[in-house]
């Protein structure tokens, strides 16, 4: 066992905190309060080849590790969840639907474009009458005139009202199996047929864009189709098993930030003459603080090994998203609470964390299905 980051990650880790420190910490709280897309930081991680991390060269990627995406999400969202969330949802679900579940044609055209950062993706699963229960979905995909249409719409998609190429999940509607039926589709955003409808306003990550995509007799060619027939729903599950794990190292930084501040104003505030972080109350909750950080840590880069090893990290990234966004939570209510009332103010980062850190047990897969995911890789397990 080694719990060592190697050389290469060490560099790729300051070379990260970098990036941070210079292009999105001073950007941070305007792109929470002015609710405004980071277009300017996207662009620059694209320059910085960040926005293709772990994708292979020649598909435009950066060529680097799982290891080294979970550090890139740590350290962005150690500053920005909503630049963490436009990343993961553009790398994490998007450009791995295509990476997992396309043919060699489709990754040069759609991957390359994504991985390079000259366009930026979408993952559109959820709908009306279908959240956790993905299977249910009811946008409907039928073949016409040598290629396909798709009648129907998404909601709560991130990215969705700027991203180029989107992935979605449809019905293809003569098997109408359920989730047997669910094809997965790449679809440019300028295709005929393709609107955005409303854009939510949320209560944290609010300079991600949250959109409703309405499709209408969208065509989409036949070479479009990404994997096989009926194979839809094992590419999203597939991607969403690797979002999970980027996510989980978001949540990893953005408990670190949480802990940072707590340690930094315990110092400072003096109450009963004697800064707070004498109150042994106070003490135990920094020490619960850094002692879960530690846990969750290790699983986010215990389970990255394993993407990196080639092994199955459905089980491992499910506990991992499972436990660090409990961990985020609970860090954020932490940092709330040692901070009092300057906790409270929107003047301090501290209530931006509060709110960001919410949707982490929501999206992607809420807390209770990543338990029953757990639960089902279990079974499988002792059946073997
Ligand atoms: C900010 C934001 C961004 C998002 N981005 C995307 C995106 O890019 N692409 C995309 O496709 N989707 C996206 N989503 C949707 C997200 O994945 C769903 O919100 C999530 O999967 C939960 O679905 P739901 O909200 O419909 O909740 P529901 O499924 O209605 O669940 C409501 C509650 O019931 C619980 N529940 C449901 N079923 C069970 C069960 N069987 N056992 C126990 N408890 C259960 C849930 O855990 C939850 O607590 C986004 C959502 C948000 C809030």
């Amino acid at each position: 066992m080694d719990f060592k980051l190697s050389d290469d990650n060490i560099r790729l880790q300051k070379l990260f905190r970098d990036f941070v420190k210079n292009e999105i910490e001073p950007e941070a709280d305007r792109i929470d309060k002015e609710e405004a897309f980071p277009s300017a930081i996207i662009k620059k991680a694209a320059e910085l080849g960040f926005m293709g991390t772990p994708f292979p060269e020649k598909y435009g990627g950066a060529g680097l590790t799982e290891t080294a995406y979970c550090l890139l999400n740590e350290e962005v969202a150690y500053s920005s969840a909503t630049v963490g969330t436009v990343i993961g949802a553009h790398i994490g679900i998007a450009s791995n639907s295509i990476f997992f579940g396309g043919n060699e044609e489709q990754k040069i055209k759609y991957l390359t474009e994504l991985a390079s950062g000259r366009k930026l993706g979408a993952f559109a699963l959820t709908e009306p009458t279908a959240g956790s229960d993905a299977a249910g979905i009811r946008t409907k995909a039928a073949r016409r005139d040598g290629g396909f249409v798709i009648n129907g719409s998404k909601i709560w998609i991130t990215n969705g009202a700027v991203a180029d190429i989107i992935v979605v999940y449809a019905d293809l509607a003569k098997s109408d199996k359920g989730r047997g039926g669910i094809t997965a589709f790449i679809v440019e955003s300028s295709f005929p047929g393709f609107s955005v409808g409303s854009i939510e306003k949320h209560m944290g990550i609010r300079g991600s864009s949250t959109a409703e995509l309405v499709f209408e007799d969208m065509k989409v060619p036949e070479e479009n189709m990404l994997g096989v027939e009926g194979g839809g729903f094992s590419v999203a599950m597939k991607a969403l098993d690797y979002g999970r794990l980027g996510l989980g190292a978001g949540c990893v930084g953005m408990s670190r930030r949480c802990l940072d501040m707590s340690v930094d104003f315990a110092r400072e505030r003096v109450q009963f003459g004697k800064p707070i972080l004498r109150q042994q109350a106070i003490q135990f909750k920094l020490a619960e603080m850094a002692t879960q950080i530690e846990a969750a840590r290790l699983m986010v880069y215990q389970c990255a090994w394993m993407a990196d090893e080639g092994m199955k990290i459905t089980k491992q990234s499910a506990m991992v998203k499972l436990f660090c966004s409990q961990v985020a939570n609970r860090c954020a209510y932490e940092a709330v609470q040692i901070h009092g009332g300057m906790g409270y103010m929107t003047d301090f980062p501290v209530e931006r964390f509060y709110r960001d850190t919410r949707v982490t047990e929501i999206y992607e897969g809420t807390s209770e299905i990543q338990k029953m995911v757990i639960a089902m890789q279990l079974e499988r397990e002792r059946r073997r």
